[in-house]
């Protein structure tokens, strides 16, 4: 997503809205359904441009607890700085420059948000996707997904201390080991 920042450029302190879709590639544990939504502002503070806003996206992915495929809106904050350089830069040069300061450099009169938009969605990923957040989960014995039916395997996890309990009946049951 390319804005023309022609009009900021000349004048410190002016801003401009941001307003655009934006094609996001494959995101690790997650597939964009569709173009992010992008709105935000860009600043000029006079040394940089600094955009400020938010990325909504639509994605598939993957419910840690059931493995099932489901739906989510991600809305991630959108942060980023642009720095204008007077002469094209190197990849060697954006890069360092990215990783020392966080500044992206631009050439000329276009900026790509393309770079913040993709790593504020990765940001916002979630570590642990739920379909729901009363997702049942497989069946640790049959693997029927819970949220469907219930599969009749006895997987009621004891009570600890009713296991405690049954230990020590076991040991009482026992005296050679006392
Ligand atoms: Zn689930
Ligand atoms: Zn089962």
């Amino acid at each position: 997503m390319r804005v023309d920042v022609t009009e900021l450029t000349s004048e410190p302190g002016a801003r401009m809205s941001v307003e655009g879709r934006a094609e996001v590639g494959a995101l690790p544990d997650g597939k964009p359904v569709g173009p992010a939504l992008v709105r935000g502002e860009l600043v000029n503070t006079g040394s940089a441009l600094v955009l400020s806003g938010t990325v909504d996206l639509d994605v598939r992915l993957r419910c840690s607890r059931c493995l099932e495929d489901f739906q989510a809106r991600i809305e991630a904050p959108l942060e980023g700085e642009f720095r204008r350089t007077s002469a094209q830069p190197g990849e060697d040069e954006r890069r360092r420059a990215l990783e020392d300061e966080g500044v992206i450099l631009y050439y000329g009169s276009e900026v790509d948000l393309s770079e913040p938009v993709r790593e504020s969605l990765v940001l916002a990923m979630p570590m642990r996707p739920l379909c729901d957040p009363d997702c049942r989960g497989l069946c640790p014995r049959c693997g029927t997904n819970l949220n469907r039916q219930a599969c009749g395997c006895d997987d009621e996890v004891p009570d600890p201390r009713l296991a405690d309990l049954g230990r020590l009946l076991d040991d009482q049951g026992r005296p050679e080991e006392r």
